[in-house]
């Protein structure tokens, strides 16, 4: 794929970049291993004061980076200021937490004394998708360059600019240059950087093929891999939960970035008494949502990043209702090869349609009827993917239990799905493996390494 950066609104290529050559892309990694050597026997007070700098300077910038968003893959200004300021306040997490979360953990032994010390690994790579360009790639750097490891960083060939900006970022903060790097290369280039031994570990955010590509290429080298793929989030209505609630909160569930995101609700499993209603009402915020330009303050959901994606995604729709399901709310494109995809609300959805089983990366709702509250959980778990859930219901205490039922590496009750920084984030079945953010993320790549002292 052309490293480029096309405006998905205008249909327009803003930039073009060439791409590194291995010859370059090998000096950059080499200065990477050099810097690791100094890095990780830096203090963690130092470490803190430059990612508390990078967090000012992404609450500086976030107009002019929020700008860089749009024009590259279409999300509204108004979404991309409140994404950077989420990822400031992740730099401030670590920032404030990092020595704790790797502080020695003394444990009871027959040894005079016994623990665990948590040492960084070194260089690891970073292989991240263009959803939310700053924010996916921030969960992974600020903990990784606080545990003292170095990053490499291959971003999407669509957001190039956003990861040139990122770099800069941590530049301008003070962090070493070789500390944090962004590699301009195609995905061609990713097996062989896995295979040289100087990265000690890849993290992968994006689709299934490419996480079983890059694991499997990782497997053959024994390196530690983080994979956080797709997802299909059931979104369970029962009976008894607050209807208007959940119809208002399900249409921005999804609708978060034009429905391209990993946690956005995608199945809506209703018990049945209530499903007419709670589609009659979701439709309604559906339908309430303004397009626009992603420049314009007002829009409040752009374009799909790319035409082709608005393609496929149009063909997901066209096979299911050939299928059998029924379009509740015809959305979708106007023409073939643009980029605009309107919400959209597939009903009658059942076992053997593409609806059922796979997910589908833009604003279309897929809603299943439930028989009762184990049919939903049943049907929330019949998917290949586990990431997310969320449950609704008046009976809190309910909707813990069944929360536990529920295959999925997160679940909500009577809230959206949302990542913070002090909650693991992560998946279970094909959503990949390995968690992100709070002490658990922090952790995924450091040797946690025995001491024993007899
Ligand atoms: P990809 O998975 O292809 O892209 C994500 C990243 O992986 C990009 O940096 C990409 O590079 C890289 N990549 C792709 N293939 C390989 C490979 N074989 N080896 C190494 N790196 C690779 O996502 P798409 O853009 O194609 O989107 C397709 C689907 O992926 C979506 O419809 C959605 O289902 C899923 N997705 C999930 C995301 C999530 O948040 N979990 C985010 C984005 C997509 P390059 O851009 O150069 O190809």
């Amino acid at each position: 794929m052309a490293i480029e950066s096309f405006n998905p609104y205008t249909g327009r290529v803003e930039r073009r970049f060439r791409a590194f050559s291995w010859a370059k892309t090998e000096r950059i990694l080499a200065q990477a291993h050099r810097a690791f050597g100094e890095w990780r026997a830096t203090p963690f007070a130092l470490r803190s004061r430059l990612m508390h700098r990078a967090a000012d300077l992404l609450r500086e910038r976030q107009d002019e980076l929020a700008r860089l968003m749009a024009l590259e893959m279409g999300k509204p200004v108004v979404d991309g200021r409140a994404e950077v300021q989420k990822c400031a306040l992740t730099c401030d997490y670590y920032a404030e937490h990092a020595e704790q979360f790797l502080a020695d953990e003394e444990i009871q032994t027959e040894a005079r004394r016994s623990f665990i010390s948590h040492e960084p690994l070194g260089v690891v790579l970073a292989v991240m998708p263009w959803n939310f360009p700053f924010w996916q790639v921030v969960r992974f750097a600020a903990p990784a360059l606080m545990a003292g490891n170095v990053g490499l960083l291959k971003h999407a060939s669509n957001v190039p600019q956003c990861a040139l900006a990122l770099e800069q970022i941590f530049h301008d903060a003070g962090f070493p240059p070789a500390t944090f790097r962004t590699l301009l290369i195609g995905s061609d280039l990713v097996g062989k950087l896995i295979e040289d031994d100087r990265v000690q570990a890849v993290t992968l955010t994006g689709s299934e093929p490419a996480g079983a590509q890059v694991a499997a290429t990782a497997g053959r080298q024994i390196k530690k891999t983080v994979l956080e793929l797709g997802g299909s989030d059931a979104f369970i209505v029962l009976a008894d939960a607050d209807l208007a609630l959940a119809a208002k909160t399900a249409a921005q569930a999804r609708m978060i970035n034009a429905g391209q995101s990993c946690i956005a609700a995608k199945r809506f499993i209703v018990e049945k008494p209530v499903l007419r209603e709670f589609v009659a009402k979701m439709k309604a915020h559906l339908l309430a949502f303004q397009t626009g330009d992603p420049l314009d303050e007002a829009t409040q959901y752009g374009p799909l990043a790319r035409p082709d994606l608005a393609d496929e995604l149009t063909q997901q729709v066209a096979d299911s209702v050939k299928q059998g399901a029924k379009v509740e709310l015809h959305g979708g494109q106007s023409k073939a090869g643009t980029a605009l995809f309107r919400p959209t609300i597939l009903t009658r959805v059942k076992p053997g349609q593409r609806a059922y089983a796979e997910e589908f990366f833009g604003p279309v709702a897929i809603i299943l009827e439930a028989k009762d509250a184990d049919d939903a959980i049943r049907l929330a778990n019949d998917s290949r993917f586990g990431l997310g859930g969320s449950i609704w219901t008046r009976d809190v205490r309910r909707g813990e239990q069944l929360a536990r039922r529920v295959e999925a590496g997160a679940v909500f009750v009577n809230s959206m799905v949302k990542s913070a920084p002090e909650m693991p984030f992560g998946g279970v079945k094909k959503s990949g493996y390995g968690r992100e953010l709070s002490h658990l993320g922090i952790r995924e790549f450091v040797n946690q390494k025995s001491i024993w002292v007899a």
